[in-house]
């Protein structure tokens, strides 16, 4: 080592040796019960020791907790800027030339015409040559690129009205992502009606290892929310295919529940009710607030629970989660980027065709597109409009300490309403806390002590 170099190695050294808190330690309370979530490294903690909580405002080398504190990321060395780590591996997640995400959308016409359905298009499905399209530029990129991976979101619509496009472009994507040497996996979100007629050797010729089916509360309200199109109830139907689905040993299902003015009341009993069933399969159920964000449905504007009124429940519909031993679905986690749309290799595709970033711009594809499948060109400055957004220089998310599980929420709603929809810290300790780190202590049979 040169002699000039010592000088600022020490200095460094120096620096490092003193520890400081997590800028991003989140410290929740509920019912006297106290937690820590850092939300860059998704550690959560039950405190139990009341000389935790000082340790973690002046941590010193010495105590026990400093291993573990030191291991989780709640305090780290005096030299370490989490805000710049953050911002590469931002930057890192948004151009990564590793995975290509497709969201596929072959068709928006749909057998169910649910009351806050955000899509308007329902004439339109993808012609066999859009597909071979489709095909095509998923071939391009992965020969001009080396992803690992090519992961695919069927969407609509509903696509599983489209089962003869699907089981076409599955093969063929499967063989061109083998061909790259790329894994290639798919997700299906679908409203589950014509679930009885795909059998698993379909859904597994499809790649498909997960499931997203909604079922709005009970048959009072889901049938009265989520009707066929030609009105008839569809509770019953869909609840059966699920138990088939399940029972022929499907593994990759979560039950999403949109909660309005009409399903809020009954929330208690639609958990109770479903959660025998949801605990036999280890089925997450994920209840939201449904969202009117593209603004097409004024006229149900009352019929929306705002997002104050939902806070305020979410705790309650926690406690009945757990009380029934219900399984939550995933909590918001430390991620590089608010959402597929701000991933340069990210598209999704609309039955035309056209190359969109968002799935909230279905309804606008050509005027909202940043391309076409049957096209080389990229309207770059629209993918810049998502791609180039710095949510570092925001003066209020660079302070926030949710940024890591946000990283400046909806891109969508910043564009076309100029609003940030921030994600809520009560939301947050919900959906962590109790479900991280309560479900372990279910599962373990613990009742107290200090976890990670
Ligand atoms: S199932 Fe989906 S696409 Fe069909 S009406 Fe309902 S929300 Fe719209
Ligand atoms: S959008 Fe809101 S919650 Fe998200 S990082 Fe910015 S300030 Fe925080």
């Amino acid at each position: 080592m040169s002699a000039a170099s010592e000088p600022s190695t020490k200095m460094r050294l120096s620096v490092d040796a003193r520890y400081v808190p997590s800028r991003y330690n989140l410290h929740l309370t509920y019912r006297n019960e106290q937690f820590i979530y850092n939300t860059r490294t998704g550690a959560v903690v039950h405190v139990t020791d009341p000389q935790v909580l000082p340790f973690l405002s002046s941590p010193c080398e010495e105590s026990p907790y400093f291993s573990d504190a030191r291991r989780l990321g709640l305090v780290i060395p005096g030299g370490h800027d989490e805000l710049a780590e953050l911002r590469l591996k931002n930057a890192i997640q948004r151009f990564a030339p590793t995975d290509l995400h497709l969201t596929i959308f072959p068709t928006l016409a749909c057998n169910m015409r649910c009351v806050y359905c955000y899509e308007v298009r329902r004439g339109v499905t993808m012609s066999d040559a859009t597909a071979s399209c489709v095909i095509r530029f998923a071939e391009r990129l992965l020969q001009s690129n080396r992803f690992r991976r090519l992961t695919v979101t069927w969407m609509g619509g509903e696509p599983t009205l489209c089962r003869d496009l699907i089981d076409r472009i599955s093969s063929d994507l499967t063989a061109a992502a083998a061909a790259h040497s790329a894994d290639y996996s798919a997700s299906l979100i679908t409203n589950g009606l014509e679930l009885s007629e795909i059998t698993t050797a379909r859904l597994e010729d499809w790649r498909v290892s997960s499931m997203q089916v909604t079922l709005d509360g009970l048959a009072p309200s889901h049938d009265r929310l989520r009707p066929t199109a030609t009105g008839a109830p569809t509770f019953a139907r869909i609840l059966a295919a699920l138990e088939a689905l399940v029972e022929s040993g499907f593994k990759g299902l979560t039950i999403r529940s949109n909660l309005t003015k009409d399903t809020i009341e009954s929330v208690d009993e639609f958990v109770a009710t479903m959660a025998p069933f949801l605990r036999r399969y280890e089925i997450p159920l994920n209840i939201v607030p449904a969202d009117n964000d593209t603004g097409i449905h004024p006229e149900l504007e009352c019929s929306f629970i705002d997002e104050l009124d939902f806070h305020s429940r979410s705790r309650h519909i926690a406690e009945v989660m757990i009380r029934h031993n219900a399984f939550f679905a995933s909590a918001p986690r430390p991620h590089g980027v608010a959402c597929q749309a701000c991933r340069m290799h990210a598209y999704v595709i609309s039955p035309e065709g056209y190359l969109l970033k968002c799935n909230h711009d279905i309804n606008c594809s050509a005027e909202r597109a940043v391309g076409h499948v049957a096209e080389d060109q990229i309207e770059f400055s629209r993918l810049w409009s998502y791609l180039g957004e710095d949510v570092f220089a925001d003066p209020e998310c660079r302070e926030c300490q949710l940024l890591p599980i946000c990283m400046g929420s909806c891109a969508y709603l910043k564009q076309t309403k100029g609003v940030k929809k921030c994600l809520e810290r009560d939301r947050v300790f919900e959906q962590m806390v109790w479900t991280q780190w309560m479900k372990r202590q279910r599962k373990e049979g613990e009742t107290d002590g200090n976890h990670s």
